[in-house]
């Protein structure tokens, strides 16, 4: 009888180098080569967005092995082995975790600790708490704080909605130097399967999105609907560089899945939030080219702000005015001696408050527009010499440059587990 074992991993990279994927990838080859089973794809599991000690994304995976009950100590010893190998050990914030899940379904305990490693902050001996409920081994390396993150990758199931991506890794000799990609065939590739694929070309720029800028072994990774149409679009892409392996990642990214539905006063610091609220001061741009606006609700104030690389998205914040109902989806940052301010992902107008610009009237002699004589004097032509009464200024309404829909940032400035647009109009998923 074969045994259904899952394995998380987390907090193995630097901002040096390594990356938790890859530590998964090599994980999994050496596993697969001793015979080892691995169902379905690995997970890559985007946490909390807002958590100040991750390294770049924080992102955590987990993946699902079928294999005999007298494998199982090579199998964790090869695990066990590879992160000790491959992790940045020698960085004082690398924390590695592993931990290991024996069964295929996972107890709700496990999800709700997922979910909230997402949405919130837990310790470590919360997670050792979990771990303890549900029969999750624990390996520690260091302080040891990946196996929060480890865990977490076990618990999440993607039942709330999934993406994929593929990743395509370096060989050694070249990791650390400028990657070398055709750009031209990814936008081809854009061309030929987006919105199938998404975020991997910033129409606003034209920026390729899919190599990143860090000395990680990635060479590049593709965000899609399904396995099937990243490795399409894989094949689409010319590397001018050696491809040392692929992996094909099942993922929350893309999903909204660290937004919660929030009144102001609930709004709390890492927190990512979705509040419905009327636009209470108008905007600012401040130094930096930052957009900053305020909105309430029954509850409270709160500020939201665009940030300069957020870029046009920033230009139709500028046109809110108070009074304007907004639903606005972000992050929640706390800086020192500032208000809470929501660091803005999207925004959906909901409704447009009506303004009034007061129009003289003509003079009927000359057609001129008449002057004002002052407050509730009337209206007068000095040419004409002719009259008009106070009542006689048309009030007209400004006409607003702003839809009632959903504004989002570019996909260069998109948090991992924000969903763009393209994916919402096809979701059934609404907040
Ligand atoms: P990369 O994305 O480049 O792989 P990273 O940004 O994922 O790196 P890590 O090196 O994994 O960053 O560091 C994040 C650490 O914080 C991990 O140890 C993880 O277990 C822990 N962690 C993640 N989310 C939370 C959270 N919500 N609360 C407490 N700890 C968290």
């Amino acid at each position: 009888m074969n045994l259904i074992v899952q394995v998380g991993i987390d907090d193995t990279d630097s901002k040096k180098g390594m990356c938790t994927t890859y530590v998964c990838a090599v994980a999994i080859g050496r596993l697969e080569a001793t015979n080892v089973k691995i169902l379905g794809c690995p997970k890559l599991i985007r946490l909390n967005p807002n958590w100040k000690l991750k390294t770049r994304g924080n992102c955590a995976v987990a993946f699902t092995a079928e294999l005999e009950k007298r494998q199982v100590p090579a199998f964790k010893e090869i695990i066990l082995r590879t992160v000790r190998e491959l992790a940045e050990l020698q960085a004082e914030d690398t924390n590695p975790g592993v931990v290991f899940y024996y069964g295929e379904k996972i107890p709700l305990k496990l999800k709700s600790f997922s979910k909230k490693v997402i949405q919130d902050i837990v310790t470590i001996e919360e997670a050792e708490s979990v771990a303890r409920l549900v029969g999750a081994e624990m390996y520690k390396f260091k302080l040891g704080r990946g196996v929060i993150g480890a865990l977490a990758a076990i618990g999440n199931t993607l039942d709330w909605d999934r993406t994929f991506e593929l990743i395509a890794y370096r060989t050694p000799e070249n990791r650390g130097s400028p990657r070398r990609i055709d750009v031209n065939s990814v936008i081809e590739m854009n061309k030929k399967t987006f919105p199938r694929t998404f975020d991997n070309l910033d129409p606003t720029t034209g920026e390729i999105r899919i190599t990143p800028h860090t000395p990680c072994p990635i060479l590049y990774g593709i965000r899609g609907e399904t396995a099937e149409m990243v490795i399409k679009a894989h094949r689409l892409v010319k590397a001018l560089e050696p491809i040392e392996r692929v992996v094909v990642y099942q993922t929350n990214q893309g999903t909204d899945e660290h937004l919660r539905n929030v009144k102001i006063s609930e709004a709390k610091p890492f927190w990512s939030v979705v509040v419905n609220g009327v636009v209470s001061q108008k905007p600012k741009v401040i130094r930096g080219g930052h957009v900053i606006f305020r909105i309430r609700d029954s509850t409270g104030e709160i500020d939201c702000a665009a940030y300069e690389p957020t870029r046009q998205f920033r230009e139709a914040m500028k046109k809110l005015l108070p009074g304007d109902e907004v639903q606005v989806y972000g992050g929640i940052k706390e800086k020192p001696g500032l208000p809470l301010t929501i660091n803005l992902e999207k925004l959906r107008v909901l409704k447009l408050a009506s303004y009034f610009r007061k129009e003289n009237p003509r003079c009927p002699s000359c057609g001129k527009r008449m002057k004002s004589e002052g407050r509730g004097k009337g209206y007068s032509c000095k040419k004409c010499k002719t009259n008009s009464p106070p009542n006689s200024a048309r009030l007209i309404r400004v006409k607003r440059d702003l839809n009632l829909e959903m504004y989002e940032v570019p996909p260069r400035a998109r948090r991992h587990l924000a969903k763009p647009l393209i994916r919402v109009k096809f979701s059934t998923r609404e907040f």
